[in-house]
């Protein structure tokens, strides 16, 4: 599934889920509003961009049984949480997620199924829909076969066209995610015509992030600035046109700010993950950071992992911070910006996220740009997300490739 997917919308969605369910909007860090149950790291399609870790394949073994999952979601609702997504991988290679929507339902939350569509029939979004799922995001590439097989490393056009429709057949507001990348990124105004003619009711146009695959991919998928302005230009003409139901959100990339991202609205103040073999973690990517130690559901409860870990409370508010965010007048704004982008590309944790323009490190982010000029750099062969590349990373086999990319001392 795709970063982007769970960025600010989701905050304007939660508050939605909130007035759905009769929840008092009382957000505080206290609580965490969110529920991202990554079910398994399973997944039929081989995304260049995704934002699994690339070490995916040493949790495939453990995952969680459905009563561990029914259980993280009554203890994370008895903590507060209202929105439930239900992500992966490919949620749907599970054959659970019938009893998980019940339950979620039960409990009260409104729940999300993030899928590739690769695993809905007719059958399962029957149950779906008597089990009180209240909404699917189905994930679109392009609108050519071509770009779709290619970034997915797989043949799921035609796949992805049918469940649309099935979606929208039964009654749920169609919310389609595109990642946006230099293969797509010159096809946005026919990907907003597709979105339409699918009867889209929200398409979430998400620039790619770069952690994970994406990270290991960037030469390859970042485009130019060019580009991202004028994708950009797009998504605000097809807004401004009265006669366009759809609603686009458009999520900037962050490379070509000046300012970095509030990432997760701050650091275990809303989001709360687990992953599919357990781990409590306040992002997608916190086990990147080093010298860590996450809670895990099969030792610690929930309860404990959000109001007690270190690993939770270790980037809550600014005391962690060092110069220049310290002392700076923006911090409220972004808290520093990421965790994890920080480490990755300075390998200091505790940095300005380098995409900050006040940040030592932010030559980093302008080479990238630089690079993404680089017809060279841009040709280097694709590591697409699958068992064999995450064994070979695994055992430092794409250390090379993969150290290019995570600048770590
Ligand atoms: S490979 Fe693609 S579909 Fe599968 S989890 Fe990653 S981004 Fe999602
Ligand atoms: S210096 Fe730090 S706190 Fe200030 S704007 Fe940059 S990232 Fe944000």
């Amino acid at each position: 599934m795709t970063q982007a997917s769970l960025g600010e919308s989701v905050v304007q969605k939660t508050v939605q889920a909130q007035q759905n369910n009769g929840v008092a909007a009382s957000a505080t860090h206290t609580q965490p509003l969110w529920l991202l149950a990554e079910v398994t790291y399973r997944c039929p399609l081989h995304c260049a961009f995704c934002y699994n870790p690339t070490d995916y394949d040493k949790h495939t073994q453990n995952e969680l049984t459905t009563e561990q999952w029914l259980q993280a979601l009554r203890d994370a609702r008895k903590l507060g949480a209202l929105q439930l997504g239900i992500s992966g991988g490919e949620p749907l290679l599970r054959d659970d997620i019938e009893d998980i929507v019940v339950e979620a339902k039960k409990l009260g939350y409104y729940s999300n199924l993030i899928t590739s569509g690769v695993g809905l029939t007719e059958k399962r979004i029957q149950a779906f829909k008597e089990g009180g799922l209240d909404h699917i995001q189905l994930s679109m590439h392009d609108i050519t076969e071509e770009i779709n097989n290619f970034i997915t490393n797989t043949k799921t056009f035609e796949l992805k066209k049918k469940v649309a429709a099935m979606i929208k057949n039964h009654g749920y507001p169609m919310v389609l995610n595109v990642v946006i990348h230099r293969y797509n990124i010159g096809h946005l105004r026919e990907i907003l015509d597709m979105a339409e003619a699918l009867g889209a009711d929200y398409i979430e146009l998400a620039n790619t992030q770069y952690y994970g695959w994406s990270l290991v991919n960037r030469s390859q998928l970042m485009p130019t600035k060019e580009q991202v302005d004028e994708a950009e230009a797009i998504a605000n003409e097809f807004r401004a046109n009265p006669n366009n139901k759809m609603k686009v959100f458009f999520v900037v990339p962050d490379y070509f700010s000046d300012r970095p991202k509030k990432c997760m609205n701050g650091w275990g103040e809303v989001f709360m993950i687990v992953t599919a073999n357990g781990d409590v973690l306040p992002c997608h990517s916190a086990r990147v950071l080093p010298n860590m130690t996450f809670p895990n559901v099969r030792d610690d409860g929930l309860a404990y992992a959000w109001q007690d870990s270190p690993a939770f409370n270790k980037y809550r508010g600014d005391a962690w911070m060092k110069e220049p965010c310290r002392s700076c007048s923006e911090k409220e704004n972004d808290l520093g910006g990421c965790r994890c982008q920080a480490f990755l590309l300075s390998g200091d944790a505790e940095a300005a996220d380098p995409v900050c323009s006040k940040s030592p490190h932010r030559h980093l982010i302008d080479q990238a740009i630089i690079d993404s000029r680089n017809p060279q750099a841009v040709a280097q062969p694709i590591v697409f997300r699958n068992d064999k590349n995450s064994k070979k990373i695994l055992a430092g086999e794409l250390d090379d490739r993969v150290k290019a990319f995570h600048a770590v001392p």
